[in-house]
């Protein structure tokens, strides 16, 4: 048994060192919360009441109850609570005890990964609910399962790929499903984001339609990660109107939140000159050993698996220096090790022979260890509410557990340290998707159509934008006209790529093997998969070693080069036509259709750990067009002028605007930095104005510069607040520089741009 340890105890032992006190930028005492439970509702079987009972579970949460009351009374509902508040028991109770009730009575449940979905049976077919014939129905189902589950089975737990390759476009083979169909479950739904969000929620449409047209009106039951506006992305998810329920009433035990920021080095100087933090991972390991000194047991989680291992070898060789009996009880966790090693590993850190385990993120959801005493987490994870997922893994009854936030070089982390009420107080990060993409809709309406005829009224259900589309589609002799509706006529079934629009995935191909490890969308393919690039797949490492467009493969080798790559591109951007807009003292804000033509040209080197720049390469890649969405400002002259900004300094604080804007768009719409691009000048041939473009990097948009534009108040302050808060002379990769430059980082001002955010902010749109 591991003997006690506080956190107390292990704060003051990480802020005994004077140096390392002044990288805590700040301590959050998370307090705990009481569990509020409630009766069980009256209409619950007391059969369903007795198997989770004998489950553990002896009353449900407040907010588990109030969520399935909702869903009994027919209403669609989403529960928005945090990691381990049980939202599964939401959609149990009213599935299962209509499932009990009616023999016939059918329901679907969606989850974003086969494994989920796996888990979910293994939980259901815990309660032995001898009358409930669950199922899952994926890819690897054989064929003879897969015709019981179609003729008998009431709950069907697949995935939004089944749902629109198999079926809907086979729906008179599932019509008894279908007909009978009271609940739909989307699990995890704030995962269906972006380009492939806005295709799932063209395939539930097409659920509901068919469903409508076999007489069935289904009950949607939504689970999200804590986020902001849970019921407007529900709403746009599924189409209707969808009741939030995201008051936790789950009990949590207390947290010592520590952000944490590594120092400025001397020994090294990045690009232009520029000062270059210690790494996320360096200071990681330093925290790791410190732990295991104090006997605690603890994770690190780390972005790739060379990271994880980086991590856990630097705390190794840390305790080698200073406690050499204490080395042997630090591992790392990959993904390449046996189900069995796995699980031997995670036995060995709960019981606390393993003392420190470093991890990839990516492992994050199938790692099986809790209650431990601290968790440090090497950069931000891409979403808060993976930040508390990770967090949530430490803390036992009855005693504070420590998490710690290290800051990497960029914006956004930057701005979480120095900013702690953007994790700490009400969320900020919404779930974004743009079903009205017509670049992905336009595939749907022919999926639809060959299902079954369009009709009229089919078109209020697809959206505004449905009318245009089916138009187009018509003109290009994809659909045809007739008495009853818009028909498919081609022989050939029509598909859409959930996974991407404007192009085919690019498949990523083991050269010495053949082996296809997966695949990358066509729109990031230039940047994220170019010849010569280093590429993380689920946490591992390979270079790539050619690029093919025409035949959409990439070719690499597994490789753990000491550098990282990041593309670097140009853009042209002209604007199509304004949508909306607002206009304040001296300063428009606009969201609208944009042309952008844009050419990754090189891509840049950087030593891991020192962050040293090692170098630039030239690439050849054809440049890119894409229709999409952006959302722009401008500054009327008088108003940079008055701020010291005239002619000959305007490009650089219009430029370092831009790239910290990019970098902080994460924060506030569930997007990566290399969704999204942006362009900055002094005058546009467009606007006639010094301005700031930022927009979504996929054909049609995917929703984040809508969000950018919706929020533009909070996403600038933070913007000018991340710029204000390093304490770089005059800019570096954690304000202003950028991996992704196509013009070197230059010029850029960094004064000049908190300047310039300054009087925007102040003509107004701050207000608004
Ligand atoms: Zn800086
Ligand atoms: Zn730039």
């Amino acid at each position: 048994m591991t003997p006690a340890v506080t956190t107390g105890a292990l704060l003051a032992r990480l802020l005994r060192d004077p140096s390392r006190g002044e990288r805590v930028m700040h301590v959050e005492h998370v307090p705990a919360r009481e569990g509020r439970p409630v009766p069980w509702p009256a209409w619950v079987p007391p059969l369903l009441v007795d198997r989770l009972r004998l489950q553990g579970v002896t009353e449900p949460w407040e907010h588990q109850a109030h969520a399935a009351e909702l869903a009994h009374d027919g209403r669609h509902v989403v529960v928005s609570t945090g990691t381990a508040s049980g939202k599964s028991l939401a959609y149990q109770l009213p599935v299962l005890s209509r499932l009990l009730e009616d023999e016939g009575a059918t329901a679907l449940y969606l989850s974003p990964t086969k494994a989920l979905a796996h888990d979910q049976l293994r939980a259901v077919r815990a309660l032995h609910l001898t009358q409930v014939r669950a199922a899952t129905l994926d890819g690897d189902t054989p064929r003879e399962d897969r015709d019981w589950v179609r003729r008998f089975a009431g709950l069907v737990l697949t995935n939004p790929d089944m749902l629109h390759r198999s079926l809907l476009p086979r729906h008179s083979d599932w019509s008894r499903l279908l007909r009978n169909l009271r609940y739909v479950v989307v699990d995890e739904c704030h995962t269906y984001r972006g380009v492939f969000g806005s295709h799932v929620a063209q395939v539930l449409r097409r659920l509901r339609r068919v469903c409508d047209r076999y007489g069935a009106e289904p009950v949607f039951v939504l689970a999200s990660a804590t986020v902001s506006d849970p019921e407007g992305s529900a709403s746009r998810l599924t189409g209707l109107p969808v009741v939030p329920v995201s008051s936790d009433a789950s009990p949590r035990g207390a947290t010592a939140f520590a952000l944490w920021e590594p120092p400025l080095q001397d020994a090294y100087a990045g690009e232009h000159g520029a000062p270059v933090r210690r790494s996320a991972t360096a200071e990681a390991a330093d925290l790791l050993a410190d732990l295991v000194v104090e006997n605690a047991r603890s994770l690190a989680f780390v972005r790739s698996r060379r990271g994880a291992e980086a991590v856990a070898l630097g705390a190794r060789r840390a305790l080698l220096e200073s406690v050499p009996e204490l080395a042997d009880r630090v591992a790392a966790y990959r993904a390449g090790y046996l189900p069995e090693e796995r699980r031997a590993l995670e036995a060995r850190l709960q019981s606390g022979d393993l003392l420190g385990l470093a991890t990839t993120n990516a492992l994050e959801l199938g790692l099986d260890v809790s209650g431990l005493d601290a968790v440090v987490l090497t950069g931000w994870p891409g979403t808060v509410s993976s930040v508390w997922q990770q967090a949530g893994r430490a803390g036992r009854a009855g005693q504070e557990a420590l998490a710690v936030l290290v800051a990497r070089d960029d914006p956004l982390d930057t701005y979480l340290v120095h900013h702690p009420q953007a994790l700490f107080g009400r969320p900020v990060e919404a779930t974004v998707l743009d079903p009205s993409n017509p670049y992905v809709l336009g595939p749907h309406l022919c999926c639809a159509a060959a299902e079954l005829p369009l009709t009229e009224e089919d078109l209020a259900l697809f959206g505004e934008t449905a009318e245009e589309v089916l138009a187009d589609l018509v003109e290009r002799g994809l659909l045809r006209k007739r008495p009853r509706g818009w028909f498919w006529t081609s022989r050939e079934r029509p598909d859409a790529d959930l996974r991407g629009v404007g192009g085919p995935p690019v498949r990523l191909v083991e050269a010495a093997t053949g082996r296809l490890l997966g695949t990358v969308d066509h729109s990031s393919a230039h940047s994220q998969a170019h010849t010569g690039a280093v590429y993380l797949h689920q946490g591992a490492s390979y270079v790539v070693e050619a690029l093919d467009l025409d035949e959409a493969v990439a070719l690499v080798r597994a490789d753990e080069p000491d550098y990282s790559t990041s593309a670097r591109d140009v853009t042209e951007i002209t604007v199509v036509e304004p949508l909306r807009s607002q206009a304040f003292a001296g300063v428009t804000l606009t969201f609208g259709t944009v042309d952008v033509t844009h050419q990754v040209v090189a891509y840049l080197k950087k030593r891991l750990g020192s962050g040293e720049v090692l170098g630039e390469e030239p690439l050849d890649l054809p440049p890119r067009q894409l229709r999409t969405r952006a959302v722009w400002y401008t500054v009327a002259p008088e108003l940079l002028e008055s701020v010291g900004l005239g002619w000959t300094a305007q490009p650089g604080a219009l430029h370092a605007a831009e790239h910290a804007a990019i970098g902080l768009l994460p924060l506030f719409a569930t997007c990566d930095r290399w969704d999204i691009g942006g362009v900055s000048t002094a005058l546009s041939a467009d606007t006639g104005l010094a301005t700031v473009f930022v927009y979504d990097g996929h054909q049609g948009g995917a929703g984040f510069a809508e969000r950018a534009y919706a929020d533009a108040a909070a996403w600038l302050t933070a913007t000018r607040d991340a710029i204000a808060a390093c304490e770089c002379a005059g800019g570096c990769p954690s304000c202003v520089q950028s991996p992704k430059c196509g013009n070197g980082n230059e010029p850029l001002d960094k004064d000049g741009a908190v300047r310039l955010l300054d009087v925007v902010l102040a003509s107004g749109l701050g207000a608004s």
